[in-house]
């Protein structure tokens, strides 16, 4: 999932938020701040890009594959 990088104009915080919009287009968000603890104007500073996740999961699901074929 896409996550972006917010700034809140009234504390300065930054902090990701994890949705799948086009924020960059929309350049500043009103959004609920955590730390201010009401909705404030975030300056959208970018997109965080994923850190490629080796998945543990991967061997238990083609596991579960073969069980389905039997
Ligand atoms: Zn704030």
């Amino acid at each position: 999932m896409t996550r972006w990088r917010l700034k809140c104009t009234e504390c300065g915080r930054e902090w990701l938020l994890p949705v799948s919009f086009r924020l960059d287009e929309m350049g500043r968000l009103y959004h609920y701040c955590r730390y201010c603890k009401k909705n404030t104007f975030h300056i959208v500073l970018g997109k965080v890009s994923d850190e490629p996740v080796h998945s543990v999961g991967g061997e238990d699901s083609s596991d579960l594959r073969d069980e389905l074929a039997e």
